[in-house]
């Protein structure tokens, strides 16, 4: 099979060919350690969405590691999962809206990152990341007007997400002055962003 030569770091087919693409996945598995730990009150959503942040760091280790199109999958499908879940657990948890509502906004972020995924050439293939960014943004403007615990924190994790998105862009462009590329720093940031995000669930509990 065929290697995907995609991040600036990745110079040959072995495995540690992206160290620090590699590495600086153990971010996303300590968001997840620490998560599970401040999660007092049982909740089956937010277990999952910890559950998933794990899955993330694993499934994108693989990928930096092997770096083929199945394990292409296994770097983008958890992420996926992790931002409808998310979705669906803020408008039922925290807006207490329908399922029908949730069901409508998950089905719409799923079709646009979908067709998105179509035009991998635009923005260095973070374009499927917009919808979700959108969605966010309608959430955070949601969350600060309603007054909910840490009303900013959403605003802050679109911020995040805004910061990390610019780093996997650019990743390829920078290559000739920074040769191990800027996808680590997407990696560190989304791992915290993905950290407050749930976090921010938890606090709706308290
Ligand atoms: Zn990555």
């Amino acid at each position: 099979m065929s290697n995907i030569n995609i991040y600036c770091e990745r110079l040959g087919p072995e495995l540690l060919a992206e160290p620090i693409n590699l590495f600086t996945n153990i971010a996303f598995l300590l968001a997840a350690l620490l998560l599970s730990k401040q999660l007092s009150t049982p909740n089956t959503h937010i277990s999952s969405l910890i559950g998933l942040l794990f899955i993330i760091g694993i499934g994108s280790m693989l990928f930096h590691s092997f770096a083929t199109p199945w394990t292409r999958f296994f770097d983008v499908l958890p992420i996926m999962l992790f931002q409808m879940l998310f979705v669906w657990t803020y408008i039922r948890q925290v807006i207490n809206s329908t399922t029908y509502v949730a069901a409508t906004t998950i089905a719409l972020l799923l079709v646009s990152s979908l067709i998105a995924r179509e035009f991998p050439q635009l923005l260095n293939g973070s374009l499927p990341y917009l919808p979700a960014l959108i969605i966010l943004l309608g959430l955070s403007i949601y969350h600060y007007l309603t007054g909910q615990p840490k009303p900013l924190h959403l605003f802050i994790v679109g911020g995040l997400f805004v910061v990390a998105l610019f780093f996997r862009t650019i990743d390829a462009s920078i290559c000739n002055d920074v040769p191990i590329g800027t996808h680590s720093i997407w990696h560190l940031v989304s791992a915290y962003m993905l950290y407050l995000s749930v976090d921010t669930l938890i606090s709706q509990r308290r």
